[in-house]
């Protein structure tokens, strides 16, 4: 069975990792860049250059799966062909797409051209890079950051910006950059209950992060934004740097007349994380929609791209033997959203469908572990 992987990240990566070599199967998996990134950390890289990625060639040891370093420019399904950037033409008999998601601007004018985004490493290093020139004493112009969108990442980022922004202005004696967190809806970290939330929201105002929310951001300049309350009041904002976190969209490069495209883009599957329509392509992570037991969405994390990415590795095992697939079953075992330094809030999931909340310290330590029990699941 002649399988391509497209894209190493959580699913991607999870897929390959979980294979073993099996003279039934050749694997090739296709990556852009020669290392795998953890995402959920590039906060962390954007304020303090944390290293993030590994080498990917080591990961692939003892997995069968071999590896290009290669581009994808389209998939077209109904031909069954993957065209790469450098105009070779792969062909498979059972495909896996993981190739994530891209930010979604909204259209919001001068947005996409004057706004950075967090989804990869060269990201991160502009934004690292912006604070260290922003602290120079010869500094021209505005230093105020604003981060569009108070989900997550954009939670994320701010608390360890302001962690920065901190020691910079103690160290270097100028004065603070204030930093905005911009949302258009009326609460930060939906995903959280609300006492996870009132937490979250005095971490933020500790620092002195300005939380602007039920405030839509309406236009971007290279030096400012444009929000508008919900009675309709608009304010400028001058910023020396705008950061967009507030939406993602599938990555749109897979073209097929029977393909079913739900909210985001994502490509509908069934419950092995098929394609619909297309038994042979597996589509995981960001890029699927597939549904948990209520019938709602699968969240675009980490944590259900991973399992995504086992349950298949097993299921291509299984089509390589001609054996029956398991199906898909999404389970969330927690979530986490860290507030800077050993700071986070969240919560676990207990027995009988219980959720344990934790702040703090103890909240910081889960987060960790899960990104230590995903480093040890790909190694
Ligand atoms: C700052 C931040 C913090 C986050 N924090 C959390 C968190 O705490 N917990 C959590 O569960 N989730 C978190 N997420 C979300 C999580 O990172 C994503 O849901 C997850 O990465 C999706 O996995 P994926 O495999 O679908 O895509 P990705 O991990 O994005 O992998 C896609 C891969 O495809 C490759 N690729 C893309 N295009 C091409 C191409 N044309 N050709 C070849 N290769 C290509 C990319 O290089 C990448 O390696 C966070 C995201 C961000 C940005």
């Amino acid at each position: 069975m002649n399988t391509l992987i497209l894209g190493a990240g959580y699913a991607g990566l999870a897929t390959a990792t979980s294979l073993k070599p099996d003279p039934r199967m050749t694997t090739l998996l296709v990556e852009q860049n020669n290392y795998h990134t953890f995402e959920t950390r590039l906060h962390e890289a954007a304020a303090h250059n944390t290293r993030v990625t590994v080498p990917l060639v080591p990961l692939l040891r003892g997995t069968g799966v071999h590896w290009e370093q290669a581009a994808v420019k389209d998939v077209n399904v109904d031909t069954r062909e993957v065209t790469l950037k450098d105009g070779r033409v792969l062909t498979y008999d059972t495909l896996v797409v993981a190739l994530g998601s891209t930010t979604n601007f909204y259209r919001i004018p001068g947005l996409a051209e004057n706004a950075v985004e967090l989804k990869d490493i060269q990201d991160a290093d502009e934004i690292f890079h912006y604070v260290n020139r922003a602290y120079a004493s010869d500094y021209q112009g505005h230093r105020d950051i604003v981060v569009g969108g108070a989900g997550l990442t954009g939670v994320e980022l701010v608390t360890e910006l302001a962690r920065r922004a901190e020691k910079l202005t103690k160290a270097r004696g100028l004065p603070p950059m204030n930093i905005y967190l911009v949302e258009a809806g009326p609460k930060i970290l939906p995903v959280l209950d609300d006492a996870l939330r009132a937490k979250a929201q005095r971490t933020l105002d500790e620092y002195g992060i300005h939380t602007l929310t039920g405030h839509r951001l309406m236009k971007a300049t290279a030096d400012s934004v444009t929000v508008q309350t919900q009675g309709g009041q608009q304010k400028v904002i001058p910023a020396g740097k705008i950061i967009w976190t507030g939406g993602i969209q599938a990555r749109d490069l897979v073209k097929g007349d029977r393909l079913e495209k739900g909210p985001g883009g994502r490509i509908a599957v069934d419950e092995f994380l098929r394609a619909r329509g297309y038994p042979e392509v597996f589509v995981l992570g960001d890029m699927g929609l597939a549904l948990n037991e209520e019938g709602h969405p699968v969240p675009t994390t980490a944590q259900h791209a991973g399992q995504q990415g086992r349950v298949t590795a097993g299921n291509l095992r299984r089509l390589a033997r001609g054996e029956a697939l398991t199906p898909y079953v999404p389970s969330t075992l927690g979530e986490f959203v860290s507030l800077g330094g050993l700071m986070a809030v969240g919560w676990m999931k207990l027995p009988w469908n219980q959720k344990l909340a934790i702040t703090g310290g103890m909240a910081h330590v889960m987060k960790r572990a899960s990104e230590w029990k995903w480093r040890q699941s790909i190694d």
